[in-house]
């Protein structure tokens, strides 16, 4: 395995790459979740990229990035261990020089949900993956259900400006409990630890409540405020039921909840804020 702190050195090495190129976008810490996106790179593609870059522009606010936690050393050892052929590690003077300008912004996808609570998050996101995505030149870039309008907005960006790499979106991994796993995950109290299945819990209300035949999106949004409210340490942001693709709220007109939804949470326990969603297919 191949540590790159300098794009140029990388840039030096890409053309003389040859077969497919499988690039993860991570901003560190690993977690089993990111592995699993790991080990689909490396098995489908001749060769795979690690990204590792703590993303100043998706961070609103500078505590969050400050509390971010790392562990450069350890994430190398996993990606060694899982054989992936390269890392990108800059530092953010590489990928964010002082005379950078250019900002990718996915209009309306970019504005709910996440979007609502982070301004400028989503432009963050997609400026950094576009930024990888033309160092990397990747046939496939692998990407977790778990944070699901960062999928939407991706694929968006990739159809918009016709970018020839496939997103492959892998599924959320858990722990036995239900948590999705999280780097912040580590910045739980045990006390906050115990109550933060709740977001999966409501999750599974809302999918058992419309496998139920429950079709009004208002009903389902209160089934799982239900389940979060009875959490005293959960402070829920939003708790959201929309279309999967456009991210519109279901049933705004006609209250009714067909097609592939998505229901969505983010949730603060202290300063520690999680998010989760399932996909929900409605026949
Ligand atoms: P992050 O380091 O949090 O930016 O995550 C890097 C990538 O790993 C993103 O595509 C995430 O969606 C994905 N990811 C994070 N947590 C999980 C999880 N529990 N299961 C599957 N993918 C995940």
């Amino acid at each position: 395995m191949k540590v790159f702190t300098s794009l140029e050195e990388w840039k030096r090495l890409r053309p003389g790459l040859t077969g497919s190129l499988g690039l993860v976008p991570t901003m560190g810490f690993l977690h089993e979740g990111h592995l699993s996106l790991t080990r689909r790179a490396v098995a489908e593609n001749d060769l795979s990229v690690v990204w590792i870059f703590v993303n100043p522009k998706q961070f609103g606010d500078g505590a969050d990035l400050e509390a971010y936690p790392r562990d450069m050393e350890r994430d190398l050892a996993l990606l060694e261990a899982g054989r992936v052929d390269y890392v990108l590690a800059p530092p953010a003077g590489e990928v964010y020089p002082p005379d950078f300008q250019t900002l990718v912004t996915v209009e309306a996808l970019s504005k709910p949900l996440e979007g609502a609570g982070r301004p400028g998050h989503f432009q963050g996101v997609a400026t950094v993956v576009a930024k990888m995505i033309s160092l990397t030149q990747p046939a496939r870039a692998y990407f977790g259900q778990k944070d699901g309008q960062q999928c939407v907005v991706v694929r968006r960006m990739v159809a918009d400006l016709s970018m020839l790499t496939e997103i492959v979106v892998c599924p959320t991994v858990r722990d036995a409990d239900g948590l999705a796993l999280s780097s912040r995950n580590v910045r739980l109290t045990p006390e906050q630890r115990r109550a933060a299945p709740v977001l999966h819990r409501a999750l599974s209300a809302a999918q058992e409540s419309i496998a139920a035949g429950e079709r009004n999106a208002d009903t389902v949004r209160l089934k799982m405020r239900a389940v979060l409210d009875a959490e005293p340490l959960a402070h829920t942001e939003y708790a959201s039921l929309a279309d999967a693709e456009s991210l519109e709220e279901c049933g705004t007109e006609t209250g009714a909840v067909t097609g592939t939804v998505m229901a969505s949470l983010a949730v603060r326990f202290g300063e520690v804020r999680l998010i989760d969603n399932v996909l929900i297919e409605v026949d």
